[in-house]
Order: C-alpha cells, then structure tokens, then sequence
C-alpha cells in the first residue's frame, strides 16, 4: 500500500485510501452506502441512504454563517472497473492497490477511482474538519453515475434545501465547468429490396480504430468505423461493379465506432483489383489519420462463387449515398468549444421475417449545449433519413445543462481562485454529461458548477492523479465555503 505520511491534504488522502478498500465498481456499491452511513452515525450527523444507495449527510452552518445559503457539495460513489491483460485484480471483493511515485497516485494495474473517489474523499475530509467555515452543507453521494446516472436521476430533490451546487467530478484543475451538452437520439429506418444474384463473395472489415467517448472526444476527429466504411464502397464503385449484401457497425451511441464490416459480391475475375484497391485504401486512410488511429486496417476475405442474395442495386445506392451524406462529428464550433456534434454509433442490415421487407438501421446520437440546435440537427438526420425513403424516430432526449447568465458560485470561485493561484479560472461548458444536469433540470433557479484535481486516463488502467492538484483544489474548495457568506 502507498505510504502517505506526511502527504497532503492528510484527511483526504486517509479517505480516499478507506474508500479504495470498498468494492464500489458501478451496480455494487452497497459498500459505500454503507461506509457513509457509518460515518453518518460516527460523527453524530443528520442524514441517511435512500432506497437506490444514494446517501445524504448534513452538517450545521459554522458560526457567523447561520444565515448564509445552504451549499450542496456532491460526487458519485461508484467506479468504472477496467484492469490490465492478465491482472487477477477481483473487483468484486479485493482492494484498489495503491501506487505513490512522487506527484503521481495510480493502481496497481486497475483504475484508480480518483474518479470520483477523489471527490468523495474531499467532502468526506471537509464533514470531518471542524476547524473549517462554512455555510450550512448537504452532501449528496451518489450511486451508479458511471452507467447512466442512475442514482441522481432517482435522488428525492424534495430532500435538499440549497440552490447552490458544487459537483466534485471534474478532472481539470483550473477549469469550472458551468454547462454541460444534452442529446437526443435518431432511429433511421431504411426499406430495401432485394435480388439474387451469382458471383465472387468477399467480406470486408475496418477494425484497429481509436473510438472514444461520443460527447468528450468527437472534437478530436478520430475516424468513424462505419463512416470509413462508406468512403471504401464510393472509391471502390470507380474501380469495379460490385453488390452489397449487408452491412454493420458500432454497438453504442455514444461511443464512435471502432469496428464496421460488409459482405458484397463481385465478379470472380475482379478480386485481385478488389485486393489492390483495398491495400491502397488502407494506406491512404492511415496516412490521413496518422496522429488519431494509426492502427487503421482493413481486413478482406472472399470465398468461393455461388448464388448469394443481396439489396437491389437502388437500394444499395441508398444505403451507401444515406452513409455517405449522414452528418456525422463536430456539427457547430464556437470559440474553440464544440457546441453541436453527432455520432453515426450504429449501423445493421436485417430482413423482417414476417414481411419479407429489407431494412437498414442506423442510430445516432445528436449532442449540443443548446436545445435548439440540438433539436436542429435532429431534424436534419429525420429530414436525410426521409428524403430516401425511411422513417425516423426521435428517442431519449435529455436536455442541456446551459450556462446560466449570472452565477454567485461562478464569481465566487473565479475571484478566490485568482487570489490563491495569481490565475485566472477558465469557464467551459462540457460537451459531455454531468451529474450537475440532472440536478439543474429538477431544480428551479438552482446555481451549479462542477470542479476537480487534474486526474489522467480516467476509465482506463492507467488512471492517475496529481497529488499536488488534490492539495490544491482542496484548499481551493475550503476557502470558496469560507467566501460563501
Ligand atoms: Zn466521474
């Protein structure tokens, strides 16, 4: 285990090792519902866990602060769980092994959890602290975040009085995130024909690809599986005939394909032009997105010639110009911030047994910090997916967390950090989804922000965390308590 004598903030390090003890991987965390209410009855608090796990604990406004606002500091308790090949790391029961190297807190081989252990650990050291000023706290720990919000979506709103709101699951040190993207998600339906026909078949697949988070990395133009695919079927249709039987991509919305793949048909005396066509393709591709997914590769495969069904060559058309021509990555940019994007997240081909009907599928997710672009956008994809024939289904909406106008915590925390650290705290709206949404859309006039110690790598093995950013955004957090009178 790490030794962190003499490391600071003591007490939040002494937390965040308690906790690392806690199996909390997201769907188990009913270890650290317990553990915060057994620090609920340690130090004489008033609070409890409601029946999702999520847990609430308060504590009385300091002296001289009886008439200030009441301040609710929050973070999620859960943790996603990836380890190294070959790791027999158990997150079902062992401890997280911590590694101290200088600045830098890592695992051993697992993810850290300073995302959002961290953030657990600061409130748990400031509920702790008597010596500290402050407004009257509600401190809300919540569950199952990393999964879909699950537990804030559930959280009783009823139970909490303030209007001022400080999430704790931020990873840039020096950065206040004040807003955050919403999204809506598009169901394209496609019909197409069919025909049989006799010839070469061949099955090509994308795969070596970068992906990524939909919200957080689509301003870094990593290549799209599905969309790389339909660039080959275009450039292909000048080299020779072919006719596509299926196709299919992705698995998730919000996350940008890593993997597409096809089977079509060609004339057996063409597949050594399909051959070189492919090979020059590849390198093509890698050479323009050398610094985002060099391990790039398509994979081709054919087999012997017999009758094989494919779309008609209209349909085939539409499904390919649909791919082509579907917007897809940052839709609207403004001062460097991506306000509007979309991801192609997936795409599949089936024949509806009852019917006999043909049809391709493809979901995208729209994401935008304002609702009306958000909703433009949308109608662009219903508007391309009609246009050839298809329907269009709008799902899962979930609205913006917008910057607001004016806010005392932003001001706050902007003048008490240019007191501490000479600098200036930057303001972003993020382009992924935070908790603070959840809150924002269920509580009227409610003034949220969200902040956090520099943490690396988050949801992989090498997660890591600056133990000086810790130190100071925790000092950081104090003195903003002590400014809210
Ligand atoms: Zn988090």
């Amino acid at each position: 285990m790490a030794d962190f004598t003499g490391i600071r903030p003591e007490n939040v390090f002494r937390f965040f090792e308690e906790i690392s003890k806690v199996p909390r991987g997201s769907g188990n965390t009913a270890g650290m519902t317990e553990y915060l209410e057994n620090f609920c009855f340690t130090h004489n608090l008033d609070g409890g866990a409601d029946d999702a796990g999520n847990v609430l604990l308060y504590k009385d406004a300091t002296p001289g602060y009886e008439d200030a606002p009441t301040v609710i500091l929050q973070a999620h308790v859960d943790m996603v769980c990836v380890k190294e090949q070959g790791s027999s790391h158990d997150f079902g029961k062992d401890a997280i092994e911590l590694v101290l190297e200088g600045d830098v807190l890592r695992a051993n081989g697992t993810t850290l959890g300073a995302d959002d252990g961290i953030g657990v650990a600061c409130i748990l050291a400031i509920l702790d602290d008597d010596t500290l000023a402050h407004p009257a706290l509600e401190c809300v720990f919540t569950v199952d975040e990393e999964i879909g919000m699950l537990g804030a979506d559930v959280l009783d709103m009823e139970a909490l009085e303030g209007r001022r709101l400080i999430n704790l699951d931020s990873e840039d040190e020096g950065v206040l995130v004040a807003g955050c993207a919403g999204g809506i998600r598009v169901d394209s339906d496609i019909p197409i024909g069919r025909a049989v026909i006799r010839g070469m078949p061949v099955m090509v697949e994308i795969s070596g690809l970068r992906g990524g988070h939909s919200g957080v990395s689509i301003h870094e133009a990593r290549l799209n599986a599905i969309k790389a695919l339909a660039r080959y079927f275009r450039e292909l249709d000048k080299v020779v005939a072919f006719s596509l039987c299926d196709i299919s991509g992705g698995d998730k919305d919000n996350a940008i394909p890593v993997t597409a793949k096809s089977h079509f048909v060609v004339e057996e005396e063409d597949l050594d032009k399909v051959r070189e066509f492919t090979q020059k393709f590849e390198a093509r591709i890698k050479a323009e997105y050398t610094a985002s997914d060099d391990a790039f590769r398509v994979i081709l495969e054919s087999g012997t010639p017999h009758k094989i069904p494919v779309m008609d060559p209209k349909s085939q058309d539409k499904v390919l110009n649909f791919l082509l021509l579907m917007p897809c990555g940052v839709a609207v940019l403004r001062d460097g911030q991506v306000m509007t994007s979309s991801n192609l997240g997936i795409v599949r081909t089936g024949v509806d047994r009852q019917t006999g009907i043909g049809h391709f599928v493809t979901t995208s997710l729209v994401r935008s910090v304002m609702k009306t672009q958000r909703d433009a956008l949308a109608d662009k994809i219903c508007a391309h997916t009609e246009f050839l024939g298809g329907t269009a289904l709008l799902k899962e909406e979930f609205e913006p967390w917008e910057l607001t106008e004016s806010s005392v915590l932003r001001e706050t925390m902007q003048k008490v950090y240019k007191e501490l650290y000479g600098k200036e705290m930057k303001v972003e709206v993020s382009h992924g989804g935070l908790e603070c949404g959840v809150f924002a859309r269920r509580i009227e006039g409610l003034d949220a922000v969200s902040i956090g110690p520099d943490i690396q790598n988050m949801h992989t093995a090498k997660e890591t965390v600056s133990v000086s950013s810790v130190a100071r955004t925790y000092d950081f957090l104090c003195k903003v308590l002590a400014e809210l009178r």
